[in-house]
């Protein structure tokens, strides 16, 4: 069936597996564009500019949002984080559904611009399995874990407001999920009449 290019939303708390989950599913979607945000926090080991992330100063964001760069930006976990115009654009001009993975107020506001974005929230099974999860990657500080732990519970309160959700518990399963919906959305809409983007 024909594919309708799609503007997919991915959200969830740190440690949820969002990372994981779609570099599994871009294994069989290596069409499905991710952008690479800016960000004003450090890189981290494995983080590559450019790549990861485009890491930038707290003036050269703010020169950035003044200049009107970005289509959405907020402060998540204590750092800038924002999604270029200039990355969406130029995977909606390929004619490529896009994903951003980006947290909860960022999600809000692209519906704002695009209203037929998809936003598909990754849930962990539980709290203490989030944790475990974020201590296991073994990136993060004690004062980042305890801060993402309690933005964790805000986030996962707002997931109701999203148009689709995955619980990952199993990683295959839950990969199968999130391929299924990606394509369920560009096929045939996801149940919605909307139209693409
Ligand atoms: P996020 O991108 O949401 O912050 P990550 O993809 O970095 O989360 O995953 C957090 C940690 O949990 C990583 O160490 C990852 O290998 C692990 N992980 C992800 N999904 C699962 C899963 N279904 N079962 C067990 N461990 C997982
Ligand atoms: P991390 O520092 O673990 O890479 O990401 C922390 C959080 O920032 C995650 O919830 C991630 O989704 C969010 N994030 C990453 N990029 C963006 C972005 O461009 N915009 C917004 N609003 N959030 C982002």
């Amino acid at each position: 069936m024909a594919r309708i290019p799609r503007l997919f939303v991915i959200s969830g708390p740190s440690g949820a597996g969002k990372g994981t989950l779609l570099s599994r599913v871009r294994e069989s979607r290596p069409d499905l564009g991710l952008t690479v945000s800016a960000t004003t926090r450090s890189p981290r080991p494995g983080d590559v500019d450019g790549v990861t992330y485009h890491f930038l100063d707290d003036s050269d964001f703010v020169a950035r949002v003044e200049r009107g760069e970005f289509l959405e930006w907020a402060d998540v976990h204590g750092h800038k984080y924002g999604t270029l115009r200039s990355e969406v654009d130029r995977r909606i001009a390929d004619g490529k559904s896009v994903i951003l993975e980006i947290d909860v107020q960022g999600a809000f506001n692209v519906r704002k611009v695009y209203p037929d974005a998809v936003l598909i929230f990754i849930e962990p099974p539980s709290m203490e399995v989030l944790e475990a999860r974020l201590r296991g990657r073994g990136t993060e500080d004690e004062a980042s874990i305890e801060l993402r732990l309690a933005n964790a519970r805000q986030e996962v309160a707002l997931a109701e407001k999203y148009d689709a959700r995955v619980v990952n518990d199993d990683l295959s399963q839950a990969t199968d999920e999130l391929a299924a919906l990606i394509d369920s959305y560009e096929t045939t809409g996801g149940n919605s009449n909307h139209g693409s983007y």
